[in-house]
């Protein structure tokens, strides 16, 4: 086998595996090295994303979701189910099978593609040379033409509450729990933070979550994180704002956690404890000495707007680099990186990038709230519409929530949209779509949409930015 690539890319989750992908289908030889190993030791593409984020969460909120609504809402369809039984090894069976089938997935497409995959790891050495370590321990050095890093991030760590593995897990661990624990704390009320606390406390278990932050969801539209914070608390999770952890200790099967808040030292006793405060870039063993790549004082691989560092043919995506860490962004990245080297057009969007927390009422949202509108100095205008006016979501009896539109003044240009309700991350598309093709709130008035549908949702709320819904009171 040939040790000389035009494009090797170290890390093969999201933001890797799409580029070495759409070199491959540039016509350009690509090899893809990647070092994740499971729990079970076995290696796996797909990063964080597909082994141990959004695809095993996602699978397991929507089992979880599943008994919350078999328990509480099939009653108001008529459908009796007695009690609802669950057998918590048969759902993480599921999600493994859902897990392998993703992760093989990738090595068909790069078969398909004709991606070298290559497991073990990979770090950069000067000259675009890469030192590619295999599982066996062989030594292979490779030579680039480019380099694309993909290294992704690690879960950060809270000094006053070491991870153990066992009882203070990160939300890896907390995604592979065998038993339903009694009483679970989250600490960060962040995405992860709500999504992990919402598939324990449909299972059962009383969940705390402890946030530092005085306000909840503060990067989200001030509307919509006052709705979600009602309805999280009707779910039953306890969420504890300006609450900050000092410290954790496990003494037999329980873990007492101590914070400070507004009222003084406080503390709760847990069986786990699940710490999502955040992740960090990881380039762990990544870089040779005298590469030219230089990490910023956050750790992040530093590169400009089109992904390029420092070094000459040397790129980085995904979560390593600047902009939030959403696998959908490094996707972009990736496949504009790969376009970039073959000489085609390539940009990403930063500005339309799409945010989705998978809970109930699930929450999306893309470009500015109505707060950063209103700050920014431009005048604006802003139009909801209820779920609860909705045919389709009574329908479903999932009526909560509201889809909100915030439109310049000036040219009525599309701003931001805000959904919270059932299947937001699905109609967030649609305003994803027409903002990245700079529609106008008039051009969402004048598109027709199906009834009934949810989507009629944003369609209402365009209108009731001028002040011309049909069914809903225009205030
Ligand atoms: C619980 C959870 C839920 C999430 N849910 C969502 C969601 O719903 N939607 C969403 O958009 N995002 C979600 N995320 C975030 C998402 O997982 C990340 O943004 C995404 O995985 C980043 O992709 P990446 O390719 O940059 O990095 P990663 O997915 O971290 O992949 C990097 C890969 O590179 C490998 N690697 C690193 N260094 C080397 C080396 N030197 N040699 C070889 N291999 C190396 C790593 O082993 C890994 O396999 C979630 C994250 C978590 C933890």
């Amino acid at each position: 086998m040939s040790d000389d690539f035009d494009v090797v890319v170290i890390g093969g989750g999201p933001a890797g595996y799409p580029a070495a992908i759409r070199a491959a289908q540039n016509g350009l030889s690509v090899a893809c090295i990647d070092e994740w190993r499971n729990y079970d030791g076995s290696h796996a593409f797909g990063g964080t994303c597909l082994n141990a984020g959004c695809i095993p969460s996602k699978a397991l909120l929507e089992s979880t979701e599943l008994v919350h609504r078999a328990q509480h809402e099939f009653k108001a369809h008529g459908i009796g189910v007695g009690t609802v039984s669950v057998d918590l090894a048969a759902m993480q069976k599921r999600k493994a099978t859902i897990v392998r089938q993703s992760t093989q997935g990738i090595l068909a497409l790069f078969k398909g593609a004709g991606v070298t995959p290559l497991q073990g790891h990979g770090r950069l050495l000067p000259g675009l040379r890469v030192e590619f370590t295999a599982r066996d321990g062989a030594v292979r050095a490779l030579q680039a033409k480019n380099v694309i890093l993909a290294s992704g991030s690690q879960p950060m760590a809270l000094r006053s509450a070491p991870f153990d593995g066992k009882r203070i897990v990160d939300s890896w661990g907390a995604l592979e729990f065998d038993a339903v624990p009694g009483r679970l704390g989250v600490i960060g009320a962040g995405v992860i933070g709500l999504e992990l606390g919402s598939v324990w406390r449909r299972l059962g278990a009383e969940v705390v979550i402890l946030e530092a932050l005085p306000d909840f969801l503060p990067m989200a539209d001030g509307q919509v994180a006052k709705e979600a914070l009602r309805h999280f608390k009707k779910l039953g999770l306890d969420i504890r704002l300006g609450a900050r952890v000092t410290g954790a200790s496990v003494t037999g099967d329980e873990v007492r956690v101590s914070y400070a808040d507004a009222k003084g030292e406080q503390s709760i006793t847990v069986d786990k404890l699940v710490v999502a405060i955040g992740r960090r870039p990881y380039t762990g063993g990544l870089l040779a000495d005298g590469t030219g790549v230089t990490l910023d004082e956050r750790g992040f691989i530093e590169v400009d707007d089109h992904c390029r560092t420092p070094a000459a043919h040397v790129w980085a995506v995904g979560d390593c680099v600047r902009g939030p860490m959403l696998a959908h962004k490094g996707k972009e990245e990736g496949v504009a990186v790969a376009d970039a080297i073959a000489g085609l057009y390539a940009e990403v969007n930063y500005k339309v990038i799409p945010s989705v927390i998978y809970t109930a009422p699930e929450i999306a949202w893309v470009g500015l709230t109505e707060e950063q509108a209103r700050s920014s100095g431009r005048a604006c205008k802003v139009g909801s519409f209820p779920f609860s006016a909705s045919g389709r979501a009574r329908a479903m009896e999932a009526a909560a929530g509201f889809c909100k539109i915030v439109a310049a003044v000036d040219d009525d240009e599309i701003l931001g949209v805000h959904v919270i309700g059932p299947m937001a991350g699905e109609l967030i598309a649609e305003a994803v779509l027409a903002m990245e093709y700079s529609a106008s709130s008039e051009d969402l008035q004048r598109t027709i949409h199906a009834h009934p549908t949810l989507s009629e949702a944003l369609h209402e709320a365009a209108l009731a930015a001028d002040k011309r819904a049909i069914d809903c009171l225009n205030k």
